[in-house]
């Protein structure tokens, strides 16, 4: 089999690549909705993967690996990765999680990290109803993740929050590093927040923590021991994470052996080489990498065993990957190692998203967990005509 094309689309604001061959066969790959701009990197990739057979995947993204780097521009490379195995297990006759090794669970977890509606302020009140919403949703998320301190608008909307001058420095990029030393104030209205929704959660429904990037590192020990007793699932991201192009795992290491409570970082980060320092220094006790940003599926699973054997927890994320997205963490995870805790629910960009895929369980998601399920490659198929009428103009061809 050889690849005869690759074709980009962005729909809604989804970028999806559609891997085209010889024998009829299509696989499709999407990224986050947050990162339409990327198609052109995306096709920037088709010369070097034409008249390749997508079936031997690592060969083709052998080609193409090393022009891809660290959360935004690893996606363009991750997402092809995706549609490759897609069609190797649409010619396999198997579903993806077969290629990677079989599955060792039937139903995967997932949890609470995107699901949102506009929050009213940043106040204790405000988080704890933020929190009672997220308790009565009908998926029953085992626990949920709220942005709080620099990843949140707490940086900006609480006066005197910190010593810095970040509205002065506001750049018109998320997650644009901002740091500076909290204020006690600040510390204070953070800690009241996060006592404000266990409040509400009680133990029935776990809390982790997305902080920063932002958080300095006395600030990042003091608030990591003062939530100790809450029994916390993990602070992610406090020092670098989110868009940072760097991990500085020595200074995760730091706060990491000062606490007890779980640190969590790597969403950013592309490739397993770049989690080197942060899994063999035991500088982390969960990472978790976006198969959408760390170059793949199956790069995402060689790092999901190598924390494994350094007793470090895998918790991936994937926030705005999209319908297509959720179909490769459920692939991918059915196969991790029992370090595995849960990913990262993403959601789409818009509603008629659910509409245009075929393929997933309905209700998706049910205690937590979404049933794994066994039709060949990813198993979801974009329906053409449906998804036609969502095309723009200049993608019109995109299913021809
Ligand atoms: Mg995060």
């Amino acid at each position: 089999m050889k690849i005869t094309d690759v074709r980009c689309a962005v729909i809604g604001s989804n970028p999806v690549v559609r891997i085209v061959t010889d024998e009829g066969l299509s696989g499709y790959g999407e990224a986050e909705q947050y990162k339409p701009y990327l198609k052109p990197f995306v096709l920037h990739y088709r010369d070097a993967l034409i008249g390749e057979d997508p079936t031997d995947v690592e060969r083709c993204m052998l080609r193409i690996r090393k022009r891809g780097s660290f959360k935004p521009w690893g996606s363009a490379v991750s997402m092809i990765e995706m549609a490759l195995w897609d069609v190797a297990g649409k010619a396999a006759g198997l579903p993806v999680y077969k290629l990677l090794g079989g599955k060792i669970r039937d139903k995967v977890r997932c949890y609470n990290g995107a699901i949102r509606r506009p929050m009213k302020g940043v106040s204790p009140e405000d988080y704890a109803a933020e929190a009672k919403w997220m308790k009565g949703l009908p998926h029953g998320f085992s626990f949920i993740k709220m942005g709080v301190a620099f990843h949140s608008q707490m940086k900006h909307e609480v006066p005197n929050f910190h010593y810095g001058e970040l509205q002065e420095r506001r750049s018109p990029f998320h997650g644009f590093a901002e740091s500076a030393l909290m204020t006690e104030r600040g510390m204070a209205h953070l800690l009241d927040c996060v006592h404000a929704m266990k409040e509400v959660l009680g133990t029935e429904v776990g809390l982790a923590l997305d902080c920063g990037p932002g958080f300095t590192v006395p600030d990042a020990i003091r608030f990591a021991r003062a939530v100790e007793p809450l029994n916390l699932m993990w602070l992610e991201d406090t020092i670098t994470g989110d868009y940072t192009p760097y991990v500085n795992a020595d200074v995760y290491r730091d706060l990491t052996m000062s606490t007890t409570t779980p640190i969590h970082t790597g969403e950013q980060i592309y490739l397993r080489q770049n989690f080197k320092g942060l899994i063999e220094g035991h500088a982390v006790n969960i990472v978790g990498p976006d198969p959408c940003d760390i170059g793949g599926i199956a790069e995402l699973k060689w790092v999901a065993e190598y924390a494994d054997l350094h007793g470090i927890l895998m918790a991936p994320h994937g926030t705005g990957n999209g319908v297509l997205g959720i179909a490769a963490l459920v692939q991918v995870c059915a196969t991790l190692p029992e370090n595995f805790i849960a990913f990262e629910l993403p959601t789409a960009s818009h509603d008629w998203w659910w509409d245009i895929v075929d393929g997933l369980p309905a209700p998706l998601v049910q205690n937590s967990l979404i049933e794994v399920w066994d039709r060949p490659g990813m198993g979801v198929e974009l329906n053409p005509e449906r998804t036609k009428p969502h095309l723009k103009e200049e993608d019109a061809g995109f299913f021809d």
